[in-house]
């Protein structure tokens, strides 16, 4: 049984495994599908610091092998998503019973160990089933989708504005399609042809490349109005001032995505525009809301490139993607198959 820890900055090793008998309220999870982000490459590079020793990997799906008995909505055999972003029990909100507005999220594989391994032991609740029609790959984009779900509840929009989306990566891409399902209308910018490309094939209507014409075209796209609110994937690698011209006076201006944010903006452009700026980096307590955004098919992951690898070494895949995090195809879902 193999447990891959990250010790210190790019030194990840495998261990065997010793998994603990399962509380009466906790879950043993055997681990078979687990998704390679950007978050777990920036991990193992350093550029997001963990506290060593960390098992690896944030985004996993897997199969229910022991209950413990005072656990409810959760059999053995279910197909279930391993919840990435665990409240901290430290804060004053959890103290007080109300871990639903912890203020210090924890990450796995940051905070708490992650699934690159075999067996997950955890809380019932750390777990959520999965409808039979909500398939693995989407699964592995629950908290993604949950990114989006919240960044749409946060901007309080409603049908029919227009909100730019600069970068169409993998995060981008969800992202407009979450709005477009919520009937709000993404102008998505990324100058990566393919991204445009798959954007359109999403059903996404305005994808444009941040040339020349694209002050123009996005004036044209919102009747010469400017955008109700604009969204900087930080994978875009594209200048943030592009997010901040698109967007209209006493607009919010969100900042989001997995990549490491060395990108400066230009104090003017919040300052003459009066523009609220926000970050939005997690899902916490959106799982729910997503899997019934799934099951009412929101989401479309048909175009986006995958692969799915039985054989792997994780730190030939890490290393790979953390040296060539700016012009890998950020897109591509690399997922592991885990098998005994
Ligand atoms: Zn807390």
């Amino acid at each position: 049984m193999d447990n891959w820890i990250l010790k210190g900055v790019r030194n990840l090793v495998k261990e065997d495994m010793v998994t603990t008998p399962v509380s009466p309220t906790q879950v043993k999870v055997k681990v078979t599908h687990l998704l390679i982000s950007n978050f777990d490459a920036l991990l193992y590079s350093g550029d997001v610091a963990a506290e060593y020793p960390k098992t690896i990997g944030r985004f996993a799906v897997g199969i229910v092998t022991e209950v413990g008995e005072k656990c409810y909505g959760v059999e053995k055999g279910a197909r279930v998503y391993l919840e990435s972003v665990r409240s901290c029990n430290a804060c004053y909100a959890c103290k007080s019973g109300k871990s639903e507005n912890c203020t210090d999220v924890q990450i796995a594989g940051r905070d708490f160990d992650g699934f690159m391994r075999d067996f997950v032991v955890c809380e019932y609740t750390e777990v959520a089933p999965l409808p039979d029609s909500v398939d693995n790959m989407h699964a592995l984009c629950i908290e993604t989708v949950g990114i989006a779900e919240n960044i749409y509840d946060k901007l309080n929009l409603s049908a029919g504005q227009r909100v730019a989306v600069v970068g169409s990566d993998f995060t981008g891409n969800i992202i407009a399609q979450v709005l477009q399902f919520h009937k709000v209308i993404p102008i998505v910018i990324d100058n990566n042809p393919n991204n445009l490309e798959k954007a359109r094939k999403c059903d996404i209507y305005y994808s444009y490349p941040a040339d020349d014409d694209l002050l123009n075209n996005v004036l044209d796209a919102t009747s010469g109005e400017l955008c109700d609110a604009a969204i900087y994937s930080a994978g875009s690698r594209l200048p943030l001032s592009v997010a901040c011209r698109l967007v209209g006076k006493k607009k919010s201006l969100v900042l989001t995505g997995f990549a490491s944010m060395n990108c400066s903006m230009d104090a003017r452009d919040i300052l003459e525009k009066d523009l609220t700026v926000f970050g939005v980096t997690g899902a916490y307590r959106y799982t729910d809301a997503v899997i019934n955004l799934l099951l009412h098919g929101a989401v479309n992951i048909d175009f986006f490139d995958k692969e799915v690898i039985t054989e792997f070494d994780p730190v030939a895949i890490l290393k790979d993607r953390s040296e060539n995090i700016a012009t890998a195809n950020r897109g591509k879902m690399i997922v592991l198959k885990m098998i005994l």
